[in-house]
């Protein structure tokens, strides 16, 4: 890997201000996604040892705490303009442990960087309240403080916003974090981890563990210690962690799966529904969870959106992320590759037509080709469920109603989309969509200021925005007496 900086690409955990090797020597071994070959190692700390992360937070926790937060907001701001600079090497590594091209890497650094700003101004605003007396003679009113230790669980899928999501808004609140990262990604964590040092963070504020996730899992579950644990991944895995968390009654945010509709109106104009369905349906090789899983688009229109769809997917380059030029990188791992044409021999069994793609890409390696399914139903297994791969398909409606039920007709509710220029449709459509979010006429849906989140068994809890700050604080309410005269 060429870096500008080698010191960016550790091969060691993060853990009270130190980097570590597991006790007794265990690696995982992380391979590029493009072509098999080994990108590095990092440790396969024990139990004993994310107990021993966790006691270095909760020491590190009292001065963090009780500096003010404009303090800690210039660490933050630091740690900000520190990922700036080096987003050459974070880029890199990125591409190198994940498969995204480039300039989706630096696309997602940049959206993580704009979590941090965000946080390091937003920490300073937690304001507490005074409440209207009901009472003479006393004064009831409200301070917010730091939730204490918090852990988190974080995906392959976005190595670095992923975090910079998670552990900006706990720092800025005062709280420490641990941070456990995908295990095919680590390095991207591991690199945030050694700018945080640089950019002033105390030890034991920001630690980075890797290792087994069910060891590492139980651990931050069953400790009282961590007082909050934020879990992005899938809906399987988040329901663990939540039976996990009761036992020691953590508060938990949990950004789990979708299955997110795209409504095609009828009066849509056609080329933005397209350009939007190619930004978040194919970016990142369609592994995101707010990509669009189902396109349900009315009938008048159907044939001229696919013919769209088809025309500009044809025109995605797929290969190695790190080549100039590409658009599209590999699958993450061989059985993300395989489940492709699983989910399209299943939807093609039960009466769908292939009008692009539809099996692997005859360069080789894990590259599924851009494909575009039509006269799928609900029976069809890619309706049902989150496909993670670049397989878009398409369904056809008739009526608004169809189309809302056919949208909500899915146990996730993270993000939707509707495409219209009728100001009653657009209203009545995003109110009716059962989602955490709903995008109309666009698609990008993230950033510093606006709460990401979903509902049903898309999670709980919402990230960024003025919203993102409040899981990692509690209120607490003092009643002033004596007051009267
Ligand atoms: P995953 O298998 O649930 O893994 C996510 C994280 O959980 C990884 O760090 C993984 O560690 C860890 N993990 C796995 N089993 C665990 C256990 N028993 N105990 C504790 N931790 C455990 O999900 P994924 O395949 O990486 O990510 C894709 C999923 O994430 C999709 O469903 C996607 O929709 C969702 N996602 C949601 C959002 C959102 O904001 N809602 C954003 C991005 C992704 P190892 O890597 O070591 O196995």
């Amino acid at each position: 890997m060429r870096l500008k900086d080698n010191n960016l690409f550790k091969q060691q955990c993060f853990v009270g201000g130190k980097w570590v090797s597991a006790a007794d020597g265990a690696v995982i071994t992380v391979t590029n996604p493009a072509d098999d070959s080994v990108v590095g190692a990092v440790p396969k700390l024990g139990r004993k040892e994310i107990a021993e992360a966790v006691d270095a937070a909760e020491k590190a926790w009292a001065p963090w705490k009780s500096l003010r937060p404009l303090q800690r907001s210039e660490i933050l701001r630091r740690w900000h303009s520190l990922i700036a600079e080096n987003i050459d090497d974070l880029a890199m590594i990125m591409t190198m442990e994940q498969g995204k091209p480039l300039a989706e890497a630096r696309g997602e650094i940049m959206l993580g960087m704009s979590y941090i700003t965000w946080y390091a101004e937003e920490g300073r605003r937690v304001y507490g309240e005074t409440i209207p007396s009901p009472w003479a003679g006393k004064q009831p009113m409200t301070i917010r403080q730091p939730i204490g230790v918090t852990a988190a669980i974080t995906p392959w899928n976005f190595p670095m916003s992923m975090i910079a999501r998670k552990a900006s808004p706990a720092l800025a609140a005062g709280c420490p974090m641990i941070i456990k990262p995908a295990s095919m990604t680590p390095f991207s964590a591991l690199a945030m981890a050694e700018l945080a040092a640089r950019a002033g963070v105390p030890a034991g504020i920001l630690s980075v563990v890797t290792g087994d996730a069910a060891v590492i899992g139980e651990e931050l579950c069953a400790n009282a210690k961590v007082r909050k644990l934020t879990f992005t991944g899938s809906t399987e895995v988040g329901k663990k962690l939540m039976a996990g968390c009761a036992s020691t009654v953590k508060k938990l945010s949990m950004e789990l799966g979708g299955n997110a509709p795209m409504i095609v109106c009828a009066d849509a104009d056609i080329k933005q529904a397209v350009a939007g369905t190619m930004g978040c349906k194919f970016r990142n090789a369609g592994q995101t969870c707010i990509c669009v899983n189902r396109l349900i688009v009315h009938e008048n229109v159907h044939d001229q959106f696919v013919a769209g769809l088809v025309e500009q997917a044809k025109a995605i380059v797929t290969g190695n992320g790190l080549e100039a030029g590409v658009t599209q990188g590999p699958m993450i791992t061989s059985s993300a590759f395989a489940a492709m044409q699983t989910l399209v021999d299943d939807a093609v069994a039960k009466g769908a037509k292939i009008a692009l793609g539809g099996k692997a890409d005859p360069k080789g390696g894990r590259l599924y080709l851009p494909t575009v399914l039509t006269d799928v139903t609900p029976e069809m297994r890619v309706f049902r469920e989150e496909i993670f791969g670049p397989i878009a398909p398409v369904i056809r409606f008739k009526t608004e109603k169809e189309a809302l039920e056919l949208a909500n007709d899915t146990e996730y509710g993270l993000a939707s989309y509707v495409y219209t220029r009728d100001l009653g449709s657009f209203y009545r459509i995003a109110e009716a969509l059962d989602y955490g979010m709903v995008g109309v006429n666009e698609v990008a849906l993230a950033a510093g200021e606006v709460p990401f989140g979903g509902v049903k068994f898309s999670g709980l809890g919402r990230e960024g925005g003025r919203q993102g700050i409040e899981d990692y604080m509690e209120t607490k309410y003092i009643l002033l007496g004596g007051l009267a005269s």
